[in-house]
């Protein structure tokens, strides 16, 4: 077992303001990607565990929601500052868990943080409206109400940004919330609620119970106590999910899947380009929902962009991510490796050329080469489902309409990207794909500010922005009669 010295390293489960076992006594070794070795045993839930925390969280709902947005904007806005001033610690113990580079978890947490100083405020603006009466003596109006007990069940990839997405706007609705965090990297989750407990969150209106997706996940879905689910991770789950809700009718948000295109047209900035699938593709060694899956470079451009595109590839360093100099750290298990090798293999079988890396890389474990493949074509499975890997798939396109059309050959929606320095092709382009997201001339779009989520199987529902916090929030329709005058 490794020891990491750090305040906010808990082990146990924490249901409502109490770090307990769980009723089972059961316990998970949590593993640093980075050296295989153990960074604790920690407790793992089940059915047992979230009901009791359901329980407390209505409880604790009444006393929450009763508060004005005000006064639980105070208790969101400590939290984000005690975030932000344990930024070290919180991003030693996600790079110890996730593996992701030191620089990328700092901005992990800080991304994270604004979605809960962002939704601390935008509580205070959920607006009813008042409706022009249809009748005198009636009067109409609507105001937002919060759901309920709420539950979030989250990925490994981000293991604090997709909580505090989640919890920001639930909290700030009036909402308690019972959280699943990914049984990879529960550590990240259980720091944000010790830091909760000094911002003074009431005992709770927030708990956090690692345990196994079919267990908890599963209790957390079909619960009657839970009145809306919000879950980020893979399509598969996802639809289970959405399937189990459905038996007590739950509100349901899911960021799931990608398969991301990145387009580059012919009249794109070069650099601008380059830079920009660099920076979608392999941040956090290409395990991230909106990671480049599928590149299309125009004919006209092709043969600069590979050239350049390979160069950059090659200057990466791989290594633990605590080392600064670290741009890409390991893989978070042996599946992952396995499925970039199956791509590989399988893209390779079909003609594709890997043109940089192409197998695990000389410090063993599950680091991976940054790799690229040029000559990718659509029957491979590259380019119908995701890698979550450092593989970036470089695909040929000759027309703009061609280039759409592949970009759309997807059951996914997630996020798209192309570039151009032609104002009306960025207009035809971000019009015609089928994207919750579309950058156009760059590859990074994050903002607490503006909506993410997917359209077709990559999700419902949408986080960030004055819509996130509509995911917990009722409105009710008030019809007040009686109001005749004189
Ligand atoms: P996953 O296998 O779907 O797991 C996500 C969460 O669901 C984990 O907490 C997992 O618990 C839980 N879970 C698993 N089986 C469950 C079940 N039967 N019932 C209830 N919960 C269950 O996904 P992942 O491998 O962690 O994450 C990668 C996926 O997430 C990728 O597809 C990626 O694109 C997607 N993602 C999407 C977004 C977005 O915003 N759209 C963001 C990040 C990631 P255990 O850990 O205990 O199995």
């Amino acid at each position: 077992m490794t020891s990491i010295t750090n305040d906010l390293l808990y082990d146990e489960l924490f249901i409502a303001g109490e770090w307990c076992p769980s009723v089972s006594g059961r316990r998970i070794p949590i593993l640093n990607p980075a050296t295989g070795e153990t960074i604790a045993e920690v407790a793992y839930g089940g059915r047992d565990d979230t009901r009791m925390a359901l329980d407390r969280a209505a409880e604790a709902l009444p006393a929450w929601a009763r508060l004005t947005a005000v006064e639980r904007a105070r208790f969101l806005r400590r939290w984000y500052d005690l975030i932000l001033s344990h930024i070290d610690e919180l991003a030693a113990i996600l790079t110890a868990e996730q593996g992701k580079p030191i620089r990328e978890a700092r901005a992990e947490i800080a991304y994270g943080a604004q979605f809960i100083e962002w939704f601390a405020e935008e509580g205070k603006r959920a607006y009813g409206e008042i409706i022009p009466t249809n009748l005198p003596g009636r009067r109409l109006l609507t105001i937002k109400q919060p759901v309920g007990v709420t539950a979030a069940v989250t990925p490994w990839n981000f293991p604090m940004a997709m909580i505090a997405r989640k919890v920001g706007p639930a909290m700030a609705a009036g909402c308690p919330m019972v959280i699943k965090p990914a049984s990879e990297t529960p550590l990240s989750a259980l720091a944000l609620a010790g830091l909760a407990v000094q911002a003074g969150v009431p005992e709770g209106v927030l708990s956090v119970i690692p345990g196994p997706g079919s267990e908890v996940g599963d209790e957390l879905a079909t619960n009657k106590t839970v009145k809306a689910i919000s879950f980020t991770g893979s399509t598969e789950v996802g639809k289970r999910l959405m399937a189990q809700a459905a038996g007590t009718v739950k509100k349901v948000a899911l960021e799931l899947g990608g398969n991301a295109p990145i387009l580059v047209f012919d009249d794109a900035d070069l650099d601008t380009a380059v830079d920009g699938v660099m920076a979608s593709k392999f941040r956090n060694a290409g395990q991230t929902c909106v990671c480049a899956n599928r590149i299309y470079v125009q004919d006209g451009i092709y043969e600069d962009f590979i050239s350049k595109f390979n160069a950059a590839v090659q200057s990466m360093t791989v290594g633990d991510g605590l080392d600064a100099d670290t741009d890409q750290g390991p893989l978070i298990n042996d599946e992952a490796v396995a499925k970039v090798e199956h791509h590989i293999a399988d893209a390779v079988s079909r003609g594709a050329t890997v043109t940089t890396g192409g197998g695990r890389h000389g410090l063993g474990g599950t680091y991976f080469e940054p790799t690229v493949i040029v000559g990718a074509t659509s029957e491979m499975a590259v380019a119908q489902e995701e890698t979550f890997g450092p593989l970036a798939a470089v695909f040929r396109f000759k027309t703009e309409a061609e280039g759409i059309a592949q970009a759309n050959d997807t059951p996914f929606g997630l996020a798209a990207y192309f570039f151009t320095r032609d104002l009306a092709r960025a207009w035809r382009v971000g019009e015609g794909l089928e994207y919750g997201v579309v950058a156009v001339n760059t590859g990074s779009f994050s903002y607490e500010g503006a909506p993410f989520g997917g359209v077709k199987e990559s999700g419902v529902g949408r986080e960030g922005s004055a819509h996130g916090i509509e995911e917990f929030l009722d409105i009710k329709y008030m019809c007040i009669d009686g109001l005749e005058t004189e």
